[in-house]
């Protein structure tokens, strides 16, 4: 139960494991250029009908609900967040919602060479790109497109204004295809000032294929590293979800994203909103609270905070994929919001 002062308008998001929820991730689309194999199948992916999907104005009146609740942080993804018409001008009205002092990106690169400089005009001040391969031909086999040329350019794209700092690159850390990709990252991180994290293999793709062996795990690829480069950890920061480490030798620093082997659900401040309005507590929950349906039925501010309330409330308190019976959601990543 919660108590009476929880009720109030002011009190911040809480879950009932005693964890303030500052950060939201808004998925803008679910759909995407890119069939990135852990991501999407190559085809008969459905999509939401434009209907479904919520309008600029309905984003900006959810998340300016959130931020009433003390969401401070927003990460705009998707889908390919790019792909969605005019997605500077949604960028742009979603900086200015009170409250909302940090706006991030996180996307697949191929469309940044024509949206850098409106991206950051509307107030975008982090961006992470995609990349699991520096090789232009296992780019194309992981990501199913030939796109790595044009991707990197898109990273210089966004790197070169120095108001959009920082600048990571998200690798899939996936056994027997991240392996030979470690050290050429770690020249890329060494030779720039991009931090490159690698994400652990989650079981949301479209194929269904995840197991747990498919995953290459941090400790795997650090060793890996640590094979070559010393490395010394670098403290922590509150909620940060990747353990990152830095070139002892000075040259970069390097992430790991844990997931499945180090799981961090104990300081997690984060919930989701789908494409088609729907709150989602943890990237693995099964049940999600559908916020459209009140909104475009005339729900006031108010009612929508208190069924956001509730539903925060009873967010997860960890994620199961390592323990027996663990099912995976019947959304997969490109539809969750990675
Ligand atoms: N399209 C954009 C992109 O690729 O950056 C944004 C959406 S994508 C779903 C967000 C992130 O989720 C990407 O870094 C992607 O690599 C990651 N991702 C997708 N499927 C994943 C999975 N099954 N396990 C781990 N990470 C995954
Ligand atoms: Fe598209 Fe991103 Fe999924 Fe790749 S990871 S298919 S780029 S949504």
């Amino acid at each position: 139960m919660r108590s009476s002062l929880q009720e109030t308008a002011a009190e911040p998001l809480r879950d009932a494991h005693g964890r303030s929820i500052t950060d939201l991730r808004v998925s803008v689309t679910d759909r995407c250029n890119f069939r990135c194999q852990y991501c999407m199948p190559a085809e008969g992916m459905e999509w939401l009908e434009r209907s479904a999907i919520l309008s600029f104005e309905e984003i900006e009146r959810l998340v300016g609900v959130m931020s009433g609740l003390g969401v401070d942080s927003l990460r705009l993804t998707g889908g390919e967040p790019l792909a969605r018409r005019e997605f500077p001008r949604l960028a742009s009205m979603l900086a200015k919602v009170p409250g909302i002092d940090d706006l991030s990106v996180t996307t697949n690169g191929w469309f940044l060479e024509r949206d850098a400089r409106a991206l950051v005009d509307a107030g975008v001040n982090r961006v992470n790109v995609s990349i699991d391969s520096l090789a232009r031909d296992r780019f194309f086999q992981i990501t199913r497109r030939d796109a790595l040329p044009k991707v990197l350019r898109g990273l210089e794209a966004i790197a070169a204004f120095p108001q959009v700092r920082p600048v990571k690159v998200n690798a899939i850390a996936m056994r027997d295809y991240t392996e030979q990709e470690v050290l050429r990252f770690c020249d890329f991180a060494r030779s720039t000032d991009y931090q490159v994290r690698f994400i652990e293999f989650m079981p949301l793709d479209g194929d269904r294929n995840w197991e747990p062996d498919s995953v290459l795990t941090g400790a795997e690829i650090r060793a890996l590293i640590e094979a070559r480069f010393a490395l010394e950890a670098v403290a922590r920061e509150p909620h940060a979800t990747a353990r990152v480490y830095r070139f002892a030798d000075g040259a970069g620093e390097i992430g790991f994203i844990n997931p499945v082997s180090e799981p961090f659900c104990a300081d997690c401040n984060r919930i989701r909103l789908t494409a088609d309005g729907r709150l989602r507590t943890c990237l693995f929950s099964i049940h999600e609270t559908d916020l459209r349906g009140p909104m475009r039925a005339g729900a006031s501010d108010g009612e929508l905070a208190e069924v956001i309330r509730d539903a925060v409330w009873r967010k997860e308190l960890k994620h199961r994929v390592n323990e027996p019976g663990f099912r995976a959601p019947p959304r997969t990543m490109s539809a969750i919001g990675g």
